[in-house]
């Protein structure tokens, strides 16, 4: 009846485009969507959204959605009955486990789909298949922010949340680009500044919006925050503007710490990011000053070789200036996609059972396996690019993929579409016919956020509940429900009737999750991370110490890993990111009207400087050639890139101009998140198109 085609009605939903999780009212009449009607209890958000929030759903109407599922057969692929479908992938999942054993079966969940469904995932993979071979896209992304906090302060999420924000009296962007990519939070930290003065230093490559607000801007040379940022920490502590007494009840490891900083002068800084002294020295003096740091960095921070290094080394600055355990500062990792860190949480990664519980720890083992009722392999599983090596060395022979662009948004296309062509046998769940399903032997179709109920965890590890706004598209399902039934086809038993009772076995198996249960997210309701029994939330994490059994914090010792180093032969910096009309690769956005008139296509940032130079202008036609292919585009010259620097949106799934058609298969060392940003190219100018 809540979906009846004549009557207006009005659903409360999250956003999917991004990891701010703004939540709204949807009208709708059938499956026309009439409004987005922002709501002020809405508790990341309350009456703000940005342009995708508002205006980007037209998608889930799109002619190109799937409605049924897809079998190929002889190089075609042909409609077929889910029936059918799901016989063949339980079949050939069995024959792949039975020939080579569990661990030849890899699974790569969603960033996108819901904390239930993920919980789902890795539960198919432990349980049913047998392997911790599950991974999800924060591989691409987030999981070296996740990396340095753990590491240092025992939790792998925001301090605080948008509040804490927006109170703190300096904020530091480091490698971010809010005003696109995280449009709300950069309207919090805009209000901020002109309401209560609160001060912003930007670090970037680039000059994005914030840079042009910021009091400070530096542009250090490219793979070098490491060098800099411990430098600032190294100078802080020589100027004896140290929280000491901070440091002596909450912080381990100081002395040894400070030795290991010692050649991080200010002038090996200068000499190495391009950041002057004097730049270093009022940086040190504002952060001195200031009541309260709040540190947001993204993906200039952790895709290079050294990203994980680089966020430890952002919590560490943190931890020396006490700037942890109140409202206003901490660490900020901003997550890109809606529910990147709901996905983590809820245990797709190769290491760690739902609540970050390690799958090493036979304790931890133990009580999933009584829960389950099965032996659970003691063997972290591989990565997403362990994965993609496996396939190419014939050790890694199925896969089931759900909701990921991988041919395209994993590093190196050409490499990656290689090992998708080898696979015996791939399974892809979509909610379009992506360039990934080019691949597929069995394609799913499943049903977008707005069609479906489960719970969202924003970037300030806010657990948001969405409800069914639309009913199902064609033979779609949610999917939670294909999960599920690939599940049972297996030989389970999952008898979930809704996704509250996934939630409920979550919470029983996650103590960070204790607390969690649909009646208190009922509505705008929501809850922050960790959730006691009694369902009391933690938005500010670390007041009363650190996630470690001493409660105290470990700073990381300094260790910079350079970038890769740069040839003649490609001789220009590629960067690329995000663009404020489209969501990631632009596979939803592409297909939203209003969105795809303003950015149809995609285009090339060239500094004034090069294209002075190379002769070129607005509209030239460029072709970029890396060691690993090659793409061809339009310029648009602009001083937002400076010198040799370059930037090319990541909104272009095509096989002629997608950004991962250059990037290469080096990583960060710590967790294989590819080194996205470490790209040269040289430029080749075209005649005409
Ligand atoms: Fe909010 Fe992000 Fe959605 Fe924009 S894209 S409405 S900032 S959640």
């Amino acid at each position: 009846s809540a979906m009846r085609s004549n009557v207006i009605q009005k659903t409360k939903t999250v956003c999917t485009f991004c990891g701010v999780g703004c939540s709204f009212d949807v009208w709708t009449k059938g499956r026309h969507i009439l409004k987005v009607e922002p709501h002020e209890d809405a508790p990341a958000n309350g009456v703000s959204t940005c342009v995708k929030g508002k205006f980007g759903w037209d998608f889930v109407n799109s002619e190109q959605r799937l409605t049924k599922p897809l079998i190929r057969r002889n190089g075609i692929f042909e409609e077929a009955s889910w029936d059918e479908a799901l016989d063949l992938v339980a079949e050939k999942l069995n024959e792949t486990r039975a020939a080579y054993g569990p661990d030849a079966i890899g699974l790569i969940s969603s960033s996108k789909i819901t904390n239930e469904e993920n919980y789902l995932m890795q539960k198919l993979a432990r349980a049913v298949i047998g392997t911790n071979n599950i991974d999800n896209c924060s591989r691409y992304c987030q999981s070296p922010a996740t990396d340095g906090l753990l590491r240092t302060v025992g939790l792998a999420g925001d301090s605080g949340t948008i509040v804490d924000i927006a109170n703190a009296g300096l904020v530091l962007v480091v490698g971010a680009n809010p005003a696109e990519a995280h449009p709300v939070i950069a309207t919090r930290v805009k209000r901020a500044q002109k309401l209560r003065g609160q001060k912003l230093i930007v670090a970037d490559l680039r000059k994005h919006e914030l840079a042009e607000r910021a009091n400070l801007f530096i542009r250090p040379k490219l793979g070098t925050d490491h060098v800099w940022i411990s430098a600032l920490t190294k100078y802080v502590i020589d100027q004896g503007w140290h929280d000491k007494a901070f440091i002596e009840k909450h912080v381990n490891g100081f002395a040894e710490f400070v030795t290991a900083l010692a050649p991080f002068t200010l002038e090996y800084a200068e000499q190495v990011s391009g950041i002057t002294q004097d730049e270093l020295e009022t940086m040190a003096k504002m952060i001195h000053e200031a009541d309260g740091v709040a540190i947001l960095f993204a993906m200039g921070v952790t895709q290079h070789c050294g990203g994980s290094e680089t966020s430890s080394a952002i919590s560490d600055l943190l931890l020396i200036t006490g700037n942890y355990g109140r409202s206003g500062a901490g660490a900020f990792p901003l997550r890109g996609h809606n529910n990147v860190q709901g996905a983590c949480d809820f245990g797709t990664l190769p290491s760690w059972f739902p609540g970050y519980q390690a799958v090493s720890d036979p304790r931890v083992r133990q009580q999933f396996e009584q829960a389950w009722g099965v032996p659970l392999s003691a063997v972290p599983g591989m990565d997403n690019q362990q994965m993609v090596a496996a396939i190419e060395e014939g050790r890694l022979k199925a896969m089931y993929l759900v909701g990921e662009e991988m041919a395209f948004v994993d590093t190196n296309t050409n490499h990656v579409q290689n090992a998708l062509s080898k696979l015996d046998f791939l399974v892809v769940q979509d909610i379009f016919f992506t360039k990934t399903a080019q691949f597929a032997d069995v394609i799913l179709p499943a049903s977008p956020s707005l069609e479906k109920e489960g719970t969202f965890t924003n970037t300030e590890r806010r657990i948001q509940r969405l409800y069914q706004v639309l009913p199902t598209l064609g033979e779609s399902l949610p999917d939670w429900k294909i999960i599920m039934a690939v599940a049972n086809r297996l030989g389970a038993n999952f008898t979930y009737a809704h996704p509250e009772e996934i939630m409920a076995e979550a919470a029983q198996l996650a103590p960070l999750f204790a607390g969690v249960t649909y009646e208190r997210l009922t509505g705008y309701q929501s809850l922050v991370w960790p959730v006691a029994p009694d369902g009391s939330d933690t938005p500010l994490l670390y007041t009363d110490g650190f996630a470690f059994p001493d409660q105290k914090a470990r700073l990381a010792e300094p260790n910079w890993i350079p970038p890769i180093p740069m040839s003649d032969e490609f001789d220009l910096i590629v960067n690329n990111g995000r663009l404020l009309e489209h969501f990631h690769e632009g596979n939803m956005t592409n297909k939203v009207q209003g969105l795809n008139h303003k950015v149809p296509g995609t285009f090339v940032e060239v500094s004034p400087q090069l294209a002075a130079a190379r002769g070129i202008s607005d509209g030239s036609w460029v072709r970029l050639e890396s060691a690993y292919g090659a793409v061809k585009v339009q310029v648009v010259v602009t001083d937002r890139v400076q010198g040799n620097e370059l930037y090319l949106p990541m909104n272009s799934i095509s096989q002629e101009s997608a950004i991962n058609l250059l990037t290469s298969s080096y990583t960060d060392q710590r967790t294989h998140t590819p080194a996205y940003k470490e790209t040269y190219v040289r430029m080749i100018v075209l005649k005409d198109a």
